[in-house]
């Protein structure tokens, strides 16, 4: 028997028209690539995204087909998340971090009709724009003015501009209803190894990440927040906010490509912020600013941190130099991407700081929709003991099940019912009370003598230390151990440290086996193109160390 219930598909077009509805007056605020920090209610956003749905039909891209944008955070970006995908296309996010050779590349595999730039990002357009196969419009998100120079723009055929392609489409526009299973957007994961497989989000999946998302224990986001995404809206659809804070009524600060601590710390005082997210190199960025001018923040209450493990640290920090709650957060591109987020539980009241810290501190437990399990070389389940570390298995409705144009075959792996779970490629162990911590991705696994040592585990002890700005644990050849940590460190500006006193400060912290066998110090780490720590590059870097132990 049927339940006799309504049938209405959970479509990405239904939050904005909620939000034009039931929160019509509620502000997106941006910091625009022009330079001016723009103004638009909830209400104008729809009527323009209606707008970019008709320029869709004008532009001749059918559903189904990929627009591409390389943007900021910045209402227009707004408006093309809701516009072409409420209208039935598919939005492809693409990373403007990426070289141009992988920009081609991904534009072609995913035959992108058109592209929308910011532009910041006209260099790369140039390069990029007789290259590819498919692209048959070039949409430069600025106004006239603000266009580039005629001898410029004749060398790219098919250049627009996005404000009079708004102004000559009609705002009068009927949100089509269609399967909910129907795709909606398209984000490639960053590649550290191969070429980057597209991850293809539906209508339905997005909609329910975006419930979960906005959860209490998860973003716990409401209409009386201020939300700003640090996270890019190219970085896995800006960790699902710009769909969150229309579900919510929130207002939606975006900060355009004014990611450094100065920028951020003023829209944060500006205009209120209470919840923002990102991940850890930005708010190291931010911290630093903060610090080194005796700011305070007078409305944040809350930071979601994640994409790479947060120091225990900077959490610690947030919550006592700050006062703002640290919600640290695991996810991937794969997932849409939330995961688990370390929120506290009833039996965690009681705790003295420190023990909330440690809680605070791990990946966090699975948000509903979500199920995860660790699993042994043999596939078996291991306990949730908070000792056996294995590798990391998830399953849910908003996971991935193939990736675009089956690239890579079918990644799921079975289980005895015949349940399909996606490997993570994290390596994590889970405590009785359901919190998980990665201590690795397996890729980047320092195997010495047969056992595992946990990387992050001893970069967080490194983080803590008052001289150091990064930190990167690799595996070094080690003709007895097969391999043995190494530690790179980058110390902060004016700090000293020595490689001596940075071992010393392991000591009485972790196994004694487990202490780096040597430092190196140097300028920079490598970071990938969400930000993260390049390991691959420092391996390569370091391939030649010889540890003293050795
Ligand atoms: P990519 O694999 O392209 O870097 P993602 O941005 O999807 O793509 O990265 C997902 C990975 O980032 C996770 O599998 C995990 O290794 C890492 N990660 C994300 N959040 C955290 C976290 N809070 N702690 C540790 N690692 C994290």
């Amino acid at each position: 028997m049927l339940g006799q219930m309504m049938q209405l598909p959970l479509l990405i077009s239904s939050l904005i028209v909620h939000a034009e509805r039931h929160h019509g007056d509620q502000l997106v605020v941006s910091r625009r690539v022009e330079g001016d920090i723009h103004r638009i209610s909830y209400r104008e956003v729809a009527a323009r995204a209606r707008r970019v749905a008709n320029a869709m039909t004008t532009l001749g891209v059918q559903p189904g087909q990929r627009a591409a944008t390389l943007a900021w955070n910045t209402h227009r970006h707004m408006e093309l998340y809701y516009g072409v995908s409420g209208s039935g296309r598919v939005l492809h996010t693409v990373n403007p971090r990426l070289h141009p050779d992988q920009i081609v590349y991904i534009a072609d595999h995913a035959e992108d009709q058109v592209m929308f730039f910011d532009m910041s990002f006209w260099p790369l357009i140039q390069a990029v724009a007789g290259r590819t196969k498919t692209v048959k419009h070039w949409v430069a998100m600025t106004s006239r003015e603000f266009m580039p120079p005629a001898e410029q723009a004749a060398k790219v055929p098919g250049l627009l501009c996005y404000e009079e392609l708004l102004a000559q489409s009609s705002d009068r526009y009927a949100w089509p209803v269609f399967d909910e299973n129907t795709a909606s957007s398209l984000c490639y994961t960053s590649g550290t190894t191969g070429n980057p497989k597209g991850v293809l989000y539906s209508h339905r999946s997005t909609v329910l990440h975006t419930m979960a998302a906005a959860l209490p224990d998860c973003l716990g986001c409401s209409a009386s927040d201020a939300i700003l995404p640090v996270v890019p809206m190219f970085h896995v659809n800006s960790w699902g906010i710009v769909y969150l804070a229309p579900m919510t009524g929130a207002k939606l600060v975006l900060p355009g490509p004014g990611l450094d601590g100065k920028s951020l710390y003023e829209l944060f005082e500006s205009e209120g912020v209470t919840i923002s997210a990102g991940v850890p190199t930005v708010w190291q960025g931010l911290l630093a600013h903060v610090e080194a001018n005796g700011l305070k923040f007078s409305t944040m209450r809350k930071s979601a941190i994640g994409g790479s493990a947060c120091p225990p640290a900077m959490i610690r920090k947030f919550r006592d130099a700050y006062g703002v709650h640290v919600i640290h957060a695991w996810g991937m591109t794969e997932m849409s991407p939330i995961g688990t987020a370390a929120a506290f539980k009833a039996q965690h009241h009681g705790l003295d700081d420190e023990g909330k810290l440690a809680v605070m501190s791990t990946q966090g437990r699975a948000v509903y929709g979500v199920d995860m399990k660790i699993v042994g070389e043999d596939g078996a389940e291991l306990p949730w003991d908070g000792a056996a570390s294995g590798d990391l298995l998830v399953r849910g409705p908003w996971i991935i099940d193939t990736y675009f144009k089956g690239e890579g075959g079918n990644p799921l792996v079975k289980d005895a019912e015949g349940n399909g779970w996606f490997p993570t490629g994290d390596v994590a162990k889970i405590t009785p009370a359901g919190y998980m911590v990665i201590t690795d991705r397996s890729k980047d696994v320092i195997k010495s003598g047969g056992e595992w040592i946990g990387s992050i585990d001893l970069e967080n002890i490194a983080m803590a230390h008052p001289a150091v700005a990064m930190a990167a644990c690799i595996a070094a050849p080690h003709p007895k151990w097969d391999e043995r940590p190494l530690l790179v460190v980058v110390k902060k500006p004016g700090a000293e440290v020595t490689r001596e006193e940075l071992l010393a400060f392991y000591e009485g912290k972790i196994a004694k086996w487990w202490t780096p066998d040597d430092v190196v110090f140097t300028d920079a780490i490598p970071l990938g193109a969400t930000g993260k720590m390049q390991k691959n590059k420092l391996r390569e870097q370091f391939k030649a160390h010889r540890l003293p132990t050795a």
